[in-house]
């Protein structure tokens, strides 16, 4: 056998799949969310997609409007943007006016970064631009250390981070969870003009008891629920829906800080079906298994050696 390109890939790649698959039977990374972390529930059921968290977030963060698209629809602009940290999207199906339900009916949802416990953007900027507060959680961005490789575009499970091509000196943009009014000892923008209390803002623990309880309520029921932020007592009545029994964001990729419930299927508001194990500790267990005691390198050579010795062999016996 000739010691051909193909060959010796074909070693060095069965090599890294055996080390690779060894790595899987590791123990997933142990997602430890900050005693004081901060976050959102974004209760779909309560929301009326009147647009105010989003107007609200564009003036706390000094945003410009969208260019005008030609779209005069409701949903303009549709998706997040370099100058949109927050948007509202619309589900619809059939006739589409019955409210949280599936058939004939239409629901809303609200897209931002969901800082993530164990966020992918950190673990893939190669140089700590994106990192994650011991105490909050939250997810900053520092524009000085920024190289606009957009690796924390790519990486990013949902999508989150834009970059700002239209501008000469360009920054990746997205939520930062206000944490420049909550240096001031104020809250989330979008939380605080939300005005049914669909965007809540408050500890990740008692926003996560909070969305225990709703799962909880009998549909039709009336009962108190939590308004702008959950740590002031604030309340509005509402009827309870029938939620779908699932707190989105609790589990998923680790969990993350901000959190949803909805009474339509969450893959039909656009939001993806995730594993548990977030992708920074998949991808950091691999690399970490590949590396450590140098097992690379040594799939490598091992590789090398068979087919230096089979060709070898094979020479020897053509003689
Ligand atoms: S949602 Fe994306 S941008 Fe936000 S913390 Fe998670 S990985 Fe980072
Ligand atoms: S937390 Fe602040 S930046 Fe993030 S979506 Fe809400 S208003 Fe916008
Ligand atoms: S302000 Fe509240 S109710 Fe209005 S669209 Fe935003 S989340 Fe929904």
């Amino acid at each position: 056998m000739a010691i051909t390109r193909r060959n010796l890939l074909k070693a060095s790649v069965c090599g890294g799949t055996l080390l690779a698959c060894g790595s899987s039977a590791q123990a997933a990374r142990r997602v430890e969310m900050a005693p004081g972390a901060l976050g959102m529930l974004y209760d779909s059921t309560l929301c009326i997609g009147c647009q105010v968290c989003m107007v609200g977030c564009k003036k706390a963060n000094n945003m410009k409007p969208d260019p005008a698209d030609n779209n005069p629809s409701w949903d303009n602009p549709r998706d997040l943007s370099s100058r949109t940290l927050t948007v509202i999207k619309k589900f619809e199906e059939g006739s589409g006016r019955r409210p949280n339900q599936e058939k004939d009916g239409f629901a809303y949802i609200k897209q931002n970064c969901m800082h993530c416990a164990d966020p992918s953007c950190v673990s893939a900027c190669p140089v700590s631009a994106l990192t994650k507060d011991n105490k909050t959680g939250i997810v900053s961005y520092n524009k000085k250390a920024c190289i606009g490789c957009r690796y924390c575009q790519i990486s990013c499970p949902y999508n989150i981070p834009k970059f700002q091509w239209d501008n000469p000196l360009p920054q990746i943009v997205k939520c930062q969870l206000c944490s420049h009014l909550i240096a001031k000892g104020g809250i989330a923008a979008c939380c605080a003009a939300c005005p049914t209390g669909a965007s809540l803002f408050g500890p990740v623990e008692l926003l996560q008891q909070e969305a225990k309880k709703r799962l909880l309520y009998t549909p039709g029921e009336v009962y108190e629920f939590p308004l702008h932020d959950i740590s002031t007592g604030k309340t509005v009545s509402h009827q309870s829906a029938q939620y779908i029994d699932h707190i989105y964001g609790e589990k998923e990729l680790g969990g993350s800080q901000v959190m949803m419930l909805s009474a339509v299927d969450f893959q039909k508001l656009g939001m993806t079906k995730l594993p548990d194990e977030s992708y920074a500790s998949i991808t950091e267990n691999i690399q970490h298994t590949l590396y450590k005691g140098m097992l690379l390198p040594i799939a490598l050579l091992g590789g090398l050696v068979y087919f230096v010795k089979k060709n070898a062999e094979n020479h020897h016996n053509d003689e």
